[in-house]
């Protein structure tokens, strides 16, 4: 969890930037470089953090930051904005609705750690379906999965001629996925359009870089929460008593076991048509985690 992030290149003026260890709060970005200047996929949850992805990104190319496209609203992937007060910012429009009305968990749900002056800004351009940035360039593919998956406003960023996916929080490499602000089931269906587009890099939102066998783990788990919610809803188990004799089996050592009471609370409400209770989800994450602090390597 000491190791430094690492700026890599991944296609001729691709770059994905990845944190490690990949756990709450230590997102992965993005950076492809064109003509009109970079676009980054991405912030980072601290000022520290965002201070030193703009430092890897000076080193790494001239070019100025100009937009930022966002996969999705949550605080470690937008806090660092406003240290790119200048650029334009593209996100879904849902996106745009969740960062203006965040849930943001009791204090005492995470360790503290240190966020300095950073916050995130409103979205510049919003986009519905999908649109093509830099399209006489290379093209720079936006796209909302077009259900709720890993949050109500997601969107993914494809290079086609290069094979490249920024895969935002839809992808998951070492944790545990998140379905808390989305949909399991539209979760799952949204992975297999991004199979079909056959990547050969996936960036993922958390967690080590790799190709197209990143996609596949996270349908697994999500199919494995759909079943322990099923089991839970025909027995009358609330998402913490299901959390608690769930065998996560072959997922235990991934990072953050404890979202499974959190998935199950969305699993549990989608089952029943109802809202979620985000405050008692994530206390019952933190009950989960042996009431203690969820731990935050920020
Ligand atoms: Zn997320």
């Amino acid at each position: 969890m000491n190791s430094a992030p690492d700026l890599k290149e991944v296609a001729a003026g691709v770059w994905a930037y990845i944190q490690p260890d990949g756990g709450w709060m230590v997102n992965n970005m993005g950076l492809v470089v064109g003509p009109n200047g970079a676009t980054a996929i991405d912030a980072t949850s601290t000022q520290r953090r965002m201070r030193s992805y703009l430092d890897a990104i000076a080193a790494a190319t001239p070019a100025p930051v100009r937009r930022v496209v966002l996969t999705h609203s949550h605080p470690d992937h937008c806090n660092g904005l406003s240290l790119l007060p200048e650029a334009e910012v593209v996100a879904h429009r849902v996106a745009a609705d969740e960062l203006r009305q965040p849930h943001i968990p009791a204090a005492h749900i995470f360790e503290p750690y240190e966020r300095g002056s950073v916050h995130a800004r409103q979205p510049t351009i919003v986009f519905d379906d999908a649109l093509t940035l830099d399209a006489d360039a290379r093209p720079i593919e936006v796209r909302h999965p077009g259900r709720p998956a890993h949050t109500q406003g997601d969107a993914y960023v494809w290079l086609a001629d290069d094979g490249v996916l920024f895969a935002g929080d839809l992808v998951f490499s070492g944790g545990t996925p998140f379905a808390l602000s989305g949909s399991p089931a539209g979760w799952v269906q949204t992975l297999e359009q991004l199979t079909r587009l056959q990547p050969a890099v996936v960036v993922p939102g958390h967690g080590p870089l790799g190709g197209p066998e990143l996609l596949q783990p996270v349908a697994d788990y999500l199919q494995f929460l759909t079943e322990v919610a099923r089991d839970a809803h025909e027995r009358g188990l609330t998402a913490l008593q299901a959390a608690r004799e769930a065998d996560l089996g072959r997922f235990a050592g991934l990072l953050e076991p404890e979202r499974i009471a959190g998935n199950l609370h969305r699993a549990l409400a989608d089952l029943d048509g109802t809202n979620v209770d985000f405050a008692a989800a994530w206390q019952d994450m933190y009950d989960y985690n042996g009431s203690r602090a969820l731990e935050v390597h920020a």
